[in-house]
Parts: C-alpha cells; sequence; structure tokens
C-alpha cells in the first residue's frame, strides 16, 4: 500500500513540474521555475509563464497545450487583435444545442460552439478550414407506433486560425424517427430534427458566402443573409444545396415566363427582382 502511494505520489509531482529544470518563458523572457511552466507539446515543445498562457483562451487551451509549437501562439495572439473588434459584433441569429451550443451570426459570418453564459470563442467563417455537423446513430428501437433511432448530434470545426480543433456533442440521446427503405431491406433512413437542420442551414449559407467571396464574385453590399434567404424562397429552393447554375437557369425562365415584364410596370419590378436574385445565388453557386 506504501508503495502505491509513493508512487502516485511522485508522478503528481512529476507531472506538476517539480523535477523539471528550470527554464524560461519563451515569450516574456521570464525565468521560471519547474512547476511554473506551462509546457506545449507542439512538434517544438515550448514553456510560458501563467501570464503568457492566460492570453489563451480557455475553450482552446488544453488543445494548444497538446498542439501548439511557439508560432502558433504567436499567430493567436496575433489572430486575437486583428479579429477582436470584429468578433465583438457577434450577434447570432441561429442556435441549437444543449449544454454546448452553436451559435451562428449569419450576417456577420461568425460562430462560436461552446457552453455556459460566456459560451465559446468567437471564430470566423473565414478562417474555417474543415468542419462536420452531423448525428450519430447508435442504436435501433422498435416501438408500436414506429421505430426510433437513437444517437447524438455533434459538430467538429478545424480553423486555421487561430490553429485548432474542436469536437462537441450539442445535443446527447436524440431519437429521430426511422422509415425502413424497402420492403425486406433493413436499412433504415431518418430525417434530422428540426432545430440541428435549421442550424445547419444557417452554417452552410455562411460557407457559401464565404466561398463566394474568396472567389471575388460576390458583392459586398449584398453580404447580407436576408438578401440570400429571399432570393432561396423566391426561386423555391430549400437550401443552397440545390442551387446549380443549370437549375438557376430552369428556375428563372420559369419564373420569367409566368411575370411578363411588358404586361405593367409591377411585372417588371417583379422580373428586375428575379434577375437581381438570380445574379446573387449564381455568384454564390460558383
Ligand atoms: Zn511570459
Amino acid at each position: 500500500m506504501f508503495w502505491v502511494i509513493a508512487i502516485i505520489v511522485l508522478v503528481v509531482l512529476f507531472k506538476a513540474g517539480v523535477f523539471r529544470k528550470p527554464g524560461e518563458c519563451q515569450s516574456c523572457r521570464k525565468t521560471l521555475k519547474g512547476t511554473e511552466q506551462q509546457v506545449f507539446k507542439g512538434d517544438t515543445p515550448f514553456c510560458l509563464c501563467k501570464e503568457c498562457s492566460d492570453k489563451i483562451h480557455p475553450q482552446i487551451l488544453s488543445y494548444a497545450k497538446s498542439n501548439w509549437s511557439y508560432p502558433d501562439y504567436t499567430n493567436y495572439l496575433a489572430w486575437e487583435e486583428a479579429t477582436r473588434e470584429e468578433r465583438a459584433q457577434f450577434d447570432p441569429d441561429a442556435k441549437y444545442g444543449y449544454g454546448c451550443e452553436l451559435k451562428v451570426d449569419t450576417e456577420r459570418g461568425l460562430f462560436s460552439l461552446g457552453s455556459g453564459r460566456k459560451g465559446g470563442l468567437v471564430f470566423r467563417f473565414a478562417d474555417l478550414s474543415d468542419y462536420e455537423l452531423d448525428f450519430k446513430p447508435e442504436e435501433v428501437k422498435e416501438g408500436f407506433f414506429g421505430d426510433k433511432v437513437k444517437g447524438d448530434e455533434y459538430v467538429t470545426v478545424e480553423m486555421a486560425a487561430p490553429r485548432v480543433y474542436l469536437e462537441e456533442v450539442i445535443n446527447y440521446g436524440v431519437k429521430l424517427g426511422l422509415t425502413k427503405k424497402g420492403f425486406l431491406s433493413t436499412k433504415y433512413e431518418y430525417e434530422l430534427s428540426e432545430g440541428f437542420s435549421e442550424v445547419i442551414r444557417a452554417f452552410t449559407i455562411c460557407l457559401y458566402i464565404e466561398a463566394a467571396r474568396r472567389e471575388g464574385n460576390y458583392q459586398e453590399e449584398s453580404m447580407n443573409i436576408g438578401e440570400v434567404e429571399k432570393a432561396l424562397a423566391l426561386f423555391m429552393f430549400d437550401s443552397m444545396d440545390e442551387v446549380t447554375q443549370d437549375s438557376l437557369k430552369k428556375q428563372r425562365n420559369a419564373l420569367i415566363k409566368a411575370f411578363h415584364p411588358d404586361n405593367n410596370e409591377q411585372n417588371e419590378a417583379y422580373s428586375q427582382k428575379i434577375n437581381a436574385a438570380y445574379d446573387l445565388l449564381s455568384g454564390m453557386a460558383g
């Protein structure tokens, strides 16, 4: 028993850095005792003092400690400073999740993924490099009123700036209704929950806007989610996923045909609206 306790104590002391050589904070160059060192274990490990490491948002600190090299830290500080004002405007218009919430500000192209009253760090869609928003089915439950599948709704995001990867379940134990595919087949189909679908829609629209902005074929003054929503509604699309140059052309021709612009003034205004919506969606579809 004594040895078990002794080993545990040694491990704890070792982890706390009691046996670590004195070092210095890579950022402010302050000399640090072993226990004062905040160690970052990226490709090239480095140390920070408590104050310098406290500049990292708590939500990404544990990722940073396991993955960052020193340039990731300086890049983070530069990003934090350069985008602070923009991110302070964060005013989400779509949100979903229990405990951990995904919030999307479609007008400014910002989002956060976090829990608690303070929420998570605010990120920009411009800095997003990969993502996944999905439902992970775990078990099928057969029931009198139909079968259901139980699972978790989750979000993963990989950011280019700051360099971080986050993986969060935003809703545990979700039950979705199932429909069997085919007569004898055991394949099931289910539809994502309404709240989740809505936030996914807001998220993907932001991605399309961002992609279009990168391509340079999106006008700054129409960077407005309301406009995109209206254009989608006008063309009777449920989401940007349905928008291709072909489907757009087809739909525009059908709409223009239905409202001849030479009939009267009202129709001319309508046809202008159709063309404006067409230009907007066509630019975003790339
Ligand atoms: Zn320091």
